[in-house]
Parts: structure tokens; C-alpha cells; sequence
């Protein structure tokens, strides 16, 4: 239905609409002006609730154009609609009406204002009428803070948390949940911390704030306290909760944990199923993922597009080809869902993966929509994966055209020094230089003693910097009598194998995992977090380090979970 489509505007909008479905608007729009002022407000501040905001915002334009009075009643659901779609213009609109009807009074409605530019990152304009308010109550200072946070402010918004005379549990939700967005996890954790010590009481939000915050950096220590906590609280019947603890589990590496607490919840949602399909999909157990599966359906859930995607995912960490041809099929003429992109992108990782390269060609040709650029990187890391040569070169031709995220080019600059074709590592690094274009740092949690240390790649910052080298190194020594050579392909820099080595040592994993060993007793097991994909040279070294350390080592990537025990991976060598 066109409600559907998202960012357009009304004059595109009216070009755009079909007949019958203009139709069914004008109706719409004629019944409603036969109600009244207070009912439209409610039909339109319910659309917006219910995620029809684009709806909405076309009935008050309707209104505002036949000159029916505005309401601040109205108006504070259109800001709402704006806030939640990032409609810039649309908000400015309706801030002008409220200038020109004089609401600039009303508290209430002008918070309302701050929160939509808060909302679409405008914070200057929001701080701009923050200011200009008479009064400041606390629900006003929270939105403030949570859009501090949204525009990647999070020091600002310390300071002003800090700065506030009245705080009450929404100030604290506001931060930490802001925090987590920013990627600051550990200080989210921090201010959970003062929250209790300072006697503020946690609510629903709180805790499923910092579960996530848990999950995002494999915290499990940390993440069990809270799960006490909930259960203290009484919280652990409320279905968002359970999901959470779930999610906290299977991010964190423990599947029996995150399946037990599913088993414990009384009432299951199709998030509940979802969450322990792709915790089993990520910890490479596909058959668990569709054993998962199976059982959801046999209970009459219906599976949704994510469920689609965690299941297709785990078939394909797993190589079962067969299986997700079938989910595939199940989804579309079973629950009669239109593939994502994101469901194609996942079909050509699993057959690229499993080395269906043909196939997986062949697919992505008869593909009923335009293909993106995350698609063919998908496909570009199966073609390098699998030393396809002449296909990785004319696939990462065809990937460059389209402009990719930064990942492909650090996969071709990587695969054109494997093959050490530093003309080729130069001409994608300089393409990357003028399109301004910027690698990721890598970077790698561990949480020792509920601290949440991170490491970025050749990061000398920490303390235990030092130690931590002089640790791996001995270790390396005694590897290399157990067959270790360092994979110095993983430095896609033309300098000397010495260097080289000198720059794999550095990796963010290993620094995490060194701190682990000197600062864990003996046969603790590890636990990383990694922002990118784990590396070849750091893969082989936690492979030897379980084996000789007794350690178990486990390791989140931006793609699955490896498990590594007795010097073998969980992931069979292949993610
Ligand atoms: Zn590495
Ligand atoms: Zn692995």
C-alpha cells in the first residue's frame, strides 16, 4: 500500500498514488472531517503509535490545508509522527503553526518541539529553545539529554546530566540508554552502577537498557547480576525482559543459559523464538537454529522476516544448503513474505560460503530487484574466501562501481596483498583516499572482574600494555615450536616480514585475549567481543593458545561466535 512508502513528500506523494488508493484516502479524509477537532487528534496521534506515521502526517496536512483550527493536542502528535520519521521539513512546518497560533506558551507542547530536533539531530535548534523556555521541568532535561546523546554528544550529555537538580528514573534511562547507542557501553554500566548506589529504583527500561548494553559487549558477569536483579525486581514475566535475558545469554556465548531462560519464560513472543533461532545461527548450531524453528512453527507462531533472516543466517554459518533453500521457499510461498535485500544477501553467503560460487552467481542475475552493493561485498568475500582469482578481480570491479561501505575495500586491499599485487592494494587504498573514505578501527572488549577493558588495533594505552606483549610473545615463542608461522598475509603493507609481525602482534583480539591470560586465573574461560571480523593470524593464535593455555576462548565477531577449546574451532576454519 503506498502508506508504506516512506519519504516521500505530498506533492510527490499525489503524483505517485494510484487511483483506487487516493480513492480510499479521500474517503478517509471526508469521514473525518466529519468528526470532530478532539477526535482527529486521537486518530491521528493513534496512527503515529502504531507506526503509521507517514498517515498521520498526510491526514493533518489534509486538515491543516482546509482550514480547520489546529489544536496543541494535534499538533503535539504530528511533532511525535515528525520525531519518530526524522521529517525534518514536516516538523519545521508544524513548529511555524505553532509560533503562528501563539502555543509557544505551552510547556508541554514546546517539549514536545525540543524532542523532534533533538530527534532529527538538529541539536543546535533544540538547545536554541531549551534555552528560551521559562521553566525547565525534568522531562524537557531528560529529552535533552537522550538527544545529546542521538547527535553523538554523550560527553555533553554527562555534563548535563550532572547538572540537573531533579533527576528521577527516566534522567538515568535517558543517559544510559543513550550511552549504549554511542557505543559506550562501559560507561552505561558505570552510571547503572551510581543509579543504585544513589537509590534510584530500576524499572522495565532500565534493565532491558542495560541487558542489551550486556549483550553488546559479551558482559556476562555483569549481565548475570542483572538477570538477579530482575528476578529480585519481579521483572522476569515481562516478555521484553525474557527476550533481553535470552539475547544477553547468546551474545554472550552461553547457549545453555540463553535456552534455559527461554524454557523458564512462561509466555513466549515470536521475538522469544527469534532471539534463540540467531543465537544458535551465530554460534555456527544450525541445526539447533532449525530444530528451533520447527518447534515455533508446530506451536503456531508465525515467523516474521527477522525469524526468516536469523534462520537463513544459521544455515549459513553452518553449510546447510539444502535446508536454506528450503526456509527460503517455506518463507516465500508459505508465509507469503517478500524477500529483503537482506534475506538475498544472506542466500548468496550461503552458497558462496559453501563454495557454490556459480550458483550463487546464477542467483544474484535472477534476482527480481536491483542488487546493492552489501550484496556483492557478500559475494566478494565468498570469491576471495574461496581463492577464486579472476572472479574476486572482476566481482570487486563490479562492488567499487557501486560505492561500497569501507569492509569491501579493506577485503580487496587485503586479497590483492595475499596475492601480492601491491599495484592493485594501491589503487584500491587510493580510491578509498578520494572518496574520503575511511577504514574502521578494530577494536575488542573483554570484561575481566565486571571492567569492560577495549583495545583498538596497536593501542599502547592500556596499563598492562607491556605485560601484555611480553606475554604473547613467549607464548608465540613456544607456538612456533608447536608449528606456528605467523600469517603475515593478513598486512596488506609492503614492509618486511619483521614489521609485519610486529604489526599482527598489535591485532586488538590478541591484546584482549593477552590481558585475559595474565589477568584471569589459569582454565578461566575468555570471552572477546570484536567489532570486525576476526583475522586469519589472530584465528590461528587463539586456535594454539586454547590448546596450550587449557583455556576455553570464546570470540564474538561482527559475523558469529568461534569457541575455541583443545586447539580446534568451532567454526571448522570457516567464517
Ligand atoms: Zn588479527
Ligand atoms: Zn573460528
Amino acid at each position: 500500500m503506498i502508506w508504506t512508502v516512506h519519504g516521500l513528500r505530498y506533492k510527490k506523494w499525489k503524483v505517485n498514488v494510484k487511483r483506487s488508493v487516493t480513492c480510499s484516502t479521500i474517503n478517509l479524509f471526508n469521514k473525518m472531517l466529519q468528526r470532530n477537532y478532539f477526535s482527529w487528534a486521537k486518530h491521528i496521534s493513534s496512527l503515529v503509535n502504531q507506526g503509521e506515521g507517514r498517515k498521520g502526517l498526510f491526514l493533518f496536512h489534509q486538515l491543516h490545508k482546509s482550514g480547520v483550527d489546529i489544536t496543541e493536542f494535534l499538533l503535539s502528535a504530528v511533532l511525535k509522527a515528525c520525531g519518530r520519521l526524522q521529517a525534518l521539513d514536516e516538523g519545521r512546518g508544524a513548529h511555524s503553526i505553532i509560533l503562528k497560533y501563539g502555543f509557544n506558551r505551552d510547556m508541554v507542547l514546546m517539549t514536545s518541539v525540543v524532542d523532534m530536533y533533538s530527534k532529527c539531530t538538529c541539536i543546535e535548534e533544540a538547545h536554541q529553545i531549551f534555552h528560551e523556555m521559562p521553566e525547565k521541568d525534568v522531562v524537557l532535561m531528560n529529552g535533552m539529554i537522550a538527544g545529546l546523546c542521538r547527535c553523538g554528544l554523550a560527553s555533553d550529555a554527562i555534563g548535563f546530566f550532572y547538572g540537573m537538580t531533579r533527576r528521577d528514573v527516566a534522567s538515568w534511562n535517558s543517559l544510559i540508554s543513550g550511552l549504549a547507542q554511542n557505543g559506550n557501553g562501559g560507561k552505561a554500566l558505570f552510571f547503572f552502577k551510581n543509579m543504585r548506589l544513589e537509590g534510584e529504583k530500576a524499572d522495565l527500561t532500565t534493565m532491558i537498557s542495560v541487558l542489551s548494553v550486556c549483550a553488546d559487549l559479551a558482559a556476562l558477569v555483569n549481565g548475570k547480576q542483572i538477570h538477579g536483579l530482575v528476578i529480585s525486581h519481579g521483572f522476569e514475566l515481562y516478555i521484553p525482559v525474557g527476550n533481553a535475558i535470552i539475547d544477553m545469554y547468546a551474545k554472550s556465548g552461553c547457549m545453555e543459559d540463553a535456552n534455559q531462560s527461554f524454557d523458564n519464560m512462561p509466555i513466549k513472543n515470536i521475538i522469544s523464538w527469534t532471539s534463540l533461532i540467531v543465537g544458535y545461527g551465530k554460534h555456527g548450531l544450525g541445526r539447533e537454529a532449525l530444530r528451533t524453528f520447527d518447534q515455533m512453527e508446530l506451536k503456531g507462531f508465525v515467523p516474521n522476516q527477522i525469524t526468516f533472516l536469523g534462520t537463513l543466517s544459521a544455515c549459513s554459518h553452518s553449510g546447510l544448503v539444502q535446508e536454506g533453500w528450503k526456509i527460503f521457499d517455506s518463507m516465500i510461498h508459505t508465509y507469503s513474505l517478500k524477500p529483503t535485500m537482506e534475506h538475498y544477501t544472506c542466500m548468496v553467503d550461503l552458497l558462496g560460503r559453501a563454495g557454490q560460487l556459480r550458483e550463487a552467481h546464477e542467483f544474484i542475475n535472477g534476482m527480481p530487484v536491483e542488487t546493492d552493493a552489501k550484496l556483492w561485498t557478500a559475494f566478494l568475500s565468498s570469491c576471495c574466501f574461496h581463492m577464486n582469482v579472476e572472479l574476486t578481480k572482476s566481482v570487486g570491479d563490479k562492488v567499487l562501481e557501486l560505492k561500497p561501505q569501507a569492509g569491501a575495500y579493506m577485503l580487496l586491499s587485503n586479497f590483492y596483498g595475499l596475492i601480492r599485487d601491491w599495484e592493485g592494494v594501491a589503487k584500491v587504498r587510493r580510491l578509498m583516499l578520494d572518496r574520503g573514505i575511511r577504514k574502521e578501527n578494530a577494536c575488542t572488549w573483554i570484561e575481566i572482574n565486571r571492567r569492560v577493558h577495549a583495545f583498538e588495533s596497536g593501542d599502547r594505552s592500556h596499563p598492562l600494555y607491556k605485560e601484555i606483549c611480553n606475554y604473547l610473545e613467549g607464548l608465540i615463542k613456544r607456538m612456533r615450536s608447536h608449528g606456528y608461522v605467523p600469517n603475515t598475509n593478513m598486512v596488506a603493507q609492503n614492509v618486511d616480514e619483521h614489521l609485519k609481525e610486529e604489526i599482527l602482534l598489535g591485532h586488538s583480539e590478541k591484546l584482549a585475549i593477552g590481558l585475559g591470560l595474565i589477568r584471569t586465573p589459569p582454565g578461566t574461560r575468555i570471552v572477546i567481543v570484536k567489532n570486525l571480523r576476526v583475522c586469519a593470524d589472530c584465528h590461528t593464535i587463539t586456535r594454539f593458545i586454547s590448546e596450550i593455555e587449557g583455556r576455553e576462548i570464546v570470540a564474538r565477531d561482527a559475523s558469529r561466535f568461534h569457541q575455541f577449546k583443545g586447539g580446534i574451532c568451532s567454526c571448522g576454519n570457516h567464517w
